[in-house]
């Protein structure tokens, strides 16, 4: 037998329980292996009733003398009284009116919890069950040991069976990793072992033990895949150099009337020495909206034309597109570098021209949005990539990019990547941090508004447009009667009908929403900036929108809809000038997730305190999945939970890529075949060996 074979072959499942198996991504005998138990129960023997105490874990089994059920309570409740001929037990289960017709009296019941006093009774308080046929002393057995996720074809102790009958083949065919001195050092036990005792532990510790091992392979792994794919990167086609000295710097400078801050200081460091060298720089530029990346990354653009090569700019949106080419604008007036805008709307011959001029090299600087890179595009000598991803992250798009020549590549996003996500989705990059806004920002107060607060919120507001100040009123949809179940939310054209007509006779209201066209959308957003509105209504359409220094008042309405991240977004249009500004929250909500998301809102205006908040209230999961950066899954470990696991195994993998990156040493095949297994060619492994 090998890992291949399929279960169908194994003792215990012939071709229909084969089928049920393949339903649960168990095809072959690896699979099954790899199939991991979701609990473990460690059940002990049945004790008297008369010698429990209080504070152990103990299993009981008696007769149900009586039962009663008490659905008024405030938490309703219900409760039997299990005999034994030793004495009594109450036992209860809170929310158990699920149980009224299963356990009666006179049945047989094994009982398995955690003894507790109530007044001067000892008790028992929602325990695992299992109703008996009879008084029968082996009955700890069937609920004791491993959980299987199951299905409705499979149960769960068939699924326990079939691996428990073929374990003692199974596990020895996982090949050892690492040499002993390694699993020495990082205190593990054997592969083979750790998967003989994750299916069936002897004990806590054992179990432990087998965790620890299965969760670090699954990090190292994962981890010697991100590392051996920057390697490759790194390694494969150079890149040009990029040369800085005191006077490029000196001349890139004075393009900007202000002193950089210390963060972006810093980070041209960290992205000149990249520039510097042939291996091509990856490398992720993070900060808040209006931390200043934009500007280094015009800076590390003009090293580029410097060095006599291209560079290339591209945003999601035509909106942030033209944004950015204005602001390069604003720098660069006067200069010789050339810069061209490349939009949708630019057609026909005018297009083959500008494609045209880029391809003979006598464009220096093209933004244009990430649509770009899908067209037919062509560069004389690309030396730079920089791409603004904004929040909408996504890591392929830079893989399409590298065809033929190997410019460094530089991606900037608004979005904190929390530190955890940063080592493993984002493994391969390294990353560069502004923390620090530029100084001369006015102060952001964040309030959670209820809905008896709001008149008195919307006279507050009305009283700072009079002062000249502008305001944004985001709604999450735009037309209410699209999802019934959301009838209740505010529809944007609804409300901007009501702040025009009744709410804000006196000033100037403009609607900006998803369903306009680019141009109607920049129309309105020109006005907004002028000065033309004073208020704007929108969707999240200007989440990805633009720097209006005098908005100094934001709405966010149905607050409780949104989830951090966006909330954090949108609030970063507003504090952008030396004003005060107010950030407004309506929402009416008891969903304690939704309670913690507004209250971290009013807390914090720190994007990466606010990003490791949302993480842990929504698991990694949610935010990135793994899979859609071509990373297995994590079964066993969690980035967050097993994070020191995870520092461990990519320090170690890491040291051990950078020693032998192609693998090719003999101590190192068993780990190159599991690599290949897992990955596929994606890593340059296999026409290697
Ligand atoms: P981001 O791209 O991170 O959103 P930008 O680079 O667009 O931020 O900068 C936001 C605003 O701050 C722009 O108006 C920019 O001109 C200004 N700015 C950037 N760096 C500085 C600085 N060091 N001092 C003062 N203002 C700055
Ligand atoms: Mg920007």
């Amino acid at each position: 037998m090998t890992l291949d074979t399929p279960v169908q072959f194994l003792k215990g499942v012939g071709p229909a329980r084969a089928e049920a198996l393949a339903e649960l991504q168990v095809r072959t005998a690896g699979d099954l292996v790899e199939y991991f138990p979701r609990d473990w129960v460690f059940m002990p023997e049945p004790i008297p009733i008369a010698r429990m105490e209080a504070g152990k874990k103990v299993s009981l089994m008696g007769l149900i003398e009586s039962t009663d059920y008490h659905p008024h309570r405030r938490k309703p409740v219900f409760e039997i009284m299990l005999a034994d001929g030793t004495g009594y037990c109450r036992v209860l289960w809170f929310h158990g009116g699920y149980l009224v017709n299963q356990l009666e009296p006179g049945r047989h019941l094994l009982v398995h919890g955690t003894v507790s006093r109530y007044k001067h009774m000892l008790q028992l308080t929602n325990p695992r069950f299992m109703i008996l046929e009879g008084p029968r002393a082996d009955a700890a057995e069937p609920f004791s040991g491993p959980v299987y996720p199951a299905s409705g074809k499979l149960p769960a102790w068939r699924i326990k069976k079939i691996i428990r009958t073929n374990l003692a083949l199974l596990a020895p065919l996982m090949p050892e990793l690492f040499v002993p001195a390694f699993l020495k050092k990082n205190q593990l036990i054997g592969r083979a072992e750790a998967y003989a005792a994750i299916h069936n532990p002897a004990d806590e510790k054992q179990l432990a033990r087998a965790k620890r091992r299965l969760k670090y392979d699954e990090l190292f792994l994962m981890q010697a895949g991100l590392a051996l794919k920057r390697y490759h990167l790194r390694h494969t086609t150079p890149a040009p150099e990029i040369k800085i000295d005191e006077h490029i710097d000196r001349r890139i400078r004075k393009r900007f009337p202000f002193l950089l801050t210390d963060d972006q200081n810093q980070v041209i460091a960290e992205i000149c020495g990249d520039l510097a060298r042939r291996i091509p720089m990856n490398r992720l530029l993070q900060g808040d909206v209006g931390s200043g990346k934009t500007v280094v990354a015009l800076y590390a653009a003009l090293a580029a034309v410097a060095n006599k090569r291209q560079t290339v700019i591209m945003a999601p949106t035509e909106i942030l597109a033209r944004q950015h080419y204005d602001s390069i604008e604003r720098f660069l007036k006067g200069s010789r570098v050339r810069r061209e805008l490349i939009t949708g709307g630019i057609t026909g011959g005018k297009r083959q021209a500008l494609l045209g001029r880029v391809a003979d090299g006598q464009v220096d600087i093209v933004v244009g949005t990430v649509a770009l890179l899908q067209s037919d595009i062509q560069f004389a000598d690309l030396g730079l990539v920089i791409i603004d991803e904004q929040h909408k992250f996504g890591v392929h798009q830079r893989a399409t990019l590298r065809k033929g020549s190997n410019p460094h590549c530089l991606v900037m996003t608004a979005t904190p990547i929390p530190r955890t996500l940063a080592m493993t989705v984002f493994g391969d990059l390294d990353v560069s941090t502004i923390r620090h806004c530029p100084p001369g920002r006015g102060e952001v107060i964040t309030r959670w508004v209820q809905p008896h607060h709001r008149d008195a919120a919307m006279e507050f507001i009305r009283q700072r447009l009079r002062a000249g100040r502008q305001a944004y009123f985001v709604y999450p949809r735009i037309d209410a009667d699209t999802e019934n179940d959301d009838s209740d939310l505010k529809a944007a054209v609804d409300e901007y009908r009501r702040l025009k007509e009744r709410v804000f006779v006196e000033f100037r209201v403009g609607l900006l929403h998803g369903q306009m066209t680019a141009e109607e959308k920049r129309r309105t957003m020109e006005a907004f900036r002028s000065g033309e509105l004073n208020v704007l209504v929108s969707t999240v359409v200007i989440e990805v929108g633009v720097d209006v220094p005098n908005a100094t008042m934001m709405v966010i309405e149905n607050a409780n809809r949104f989830g951090l991240a966006q909330l954090h977004q949108l609030r970063g249009r507003i504090g952008r000038g030396q004003n005060k500004s107010y950030c407004f929250l309506f929402a009416e909500t008891e969903d304690s997730e939704a309670v913690s998301r507004l209250e971290m809102m009013t807390r914090s205006r720190d994007g990466f305190e606010i990003a490791e908040h949302d993480l842990r209230l929504r698991g990694p999961g949610e935010l990135f999945s793994t899979r859609q950066h071509g990373l297995p899954d994590l079964k066993l470990a969690n980035i967050i939970d097993d994070f020191d696991l995870l520092n461990l195994a990519r320090r170690d993998a890491f040291a051990l890529i950078a020693a032998d990156p192609m693998l090719s040493r003999p101590d190192a095949a068993a780990l190159r075949s599991e690599l290949i297994r897992r990955f596929g060619d994606a890593l340059g492994l296999v026409d290697v060996g």
